[in-house]
């Protein structure tokens, strides 16, 4: 055995062993070792959020977030378990029905991680009703439109304009059920500084965010999870933006 390899962590994640670097996250970790663990929030290159907890998995048999549970030597990881794909499953029903999506209209429909999840976890029929909240569409920048339908309140546009970025362009206004994305600026995205080129504009798992002249450049059925599940290339083994 290597020094390097002396230093990792070993636990097990469904039964099989897992190696980790300290300081490494369960979602990291098992995203290297090739297992996927949902998620949705969690995105490669920003910091851990846990919010959405599709991520959740048992940990020594109590559920906690993957995204920010660090690793520990010799912890037993459940990942997949009937109740946890319905747990999951409960989770991405919820954000369905909290919004208003209606993917054949949508220009993020496949390659949009939230439809993605849903087919990947076999949702059907929603067991929550459906909201039909009325929420607004903001096109005021010249480049990128925001509907707020879409949203699913990952923060993943905060952390990447702040992070990445350099710059806060997005953040969260008001509180519980009417808690939304917004704005560093009165009259819209227009009044931002936010580029089309920004992580920002590319961060967001769901069509809230979506540039505009580029809509439906690749033809529905040629998408990334037309052909493939969400997290079939973690699977697969190689690391990627989830
Ligand atoms: S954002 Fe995703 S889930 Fe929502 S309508 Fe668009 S494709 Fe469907
Ligand atoms: S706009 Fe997109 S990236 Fe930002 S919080 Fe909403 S769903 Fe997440």
């Amino acid at each position: 055995m290597s020094a390097q390899d002396a230093a990792k962590l070993s636990f097990t994640i469904d039964g099989k062993e897992v190696k980790a670097e300290p300081g490494q996250t369960i979602l990291q970790a098992a995203a290297l070792a090739g297992i996927y663990i949902p998620h949705l929030c969690a995105m490669k290159g920003l910091s851990p959020w846990g919010s959405c907890r599709v991520c959740t998995v048992l940990v020594n048999g109590k559920p906690q977030a993957a995204c920010t549970m660090p690793v520990a030597e010799g912890m037993i990881v459940e990942n997949d378990t009937a109740e946890l794909k319905d747990l999951r499953s409960s989770i991405v029903e919820m954000l369905f029905v909290e919004g208003n999506h209606f993917c054949m209209f949508c220009e993020k429909s496949g390659n949009c991680e939230l439809q993605a999840m849903g087919y990947r976890l076999g949702m059907l029929q929603p067991r929550h009703d459906y909201m039909f909240p009325t929420r607004q569409v903001d096109a005021s920048h010249p480049d990128v439109m925001l509907d707020h339908n879409r949203c699913i309140l990952c923060a993943r546009c905060i952390r990447a304009s702040k992070e990445l970025d350099g710059k806060n362009v997005f953040q969260f206004i008001h509180r519980g059920a009417h808690k939304r994305i917004g704005v560093d600026a009165a009259g819209g995205a227009g009044g931002t500084n936010l580029a089309v080129t920004d992580k920002a504009a590319e961060a967001c798992p769901v069509g809230c965010i979506v540039k505009k002249r580029v809509g439906f450049a690749v033809p529905i059925g040629q998408r990334l999870y037309d052909t493939k599940p969400i997290g079939s290339h973690i699977e697969a083994g190689r690391a990627a933006k989830e």
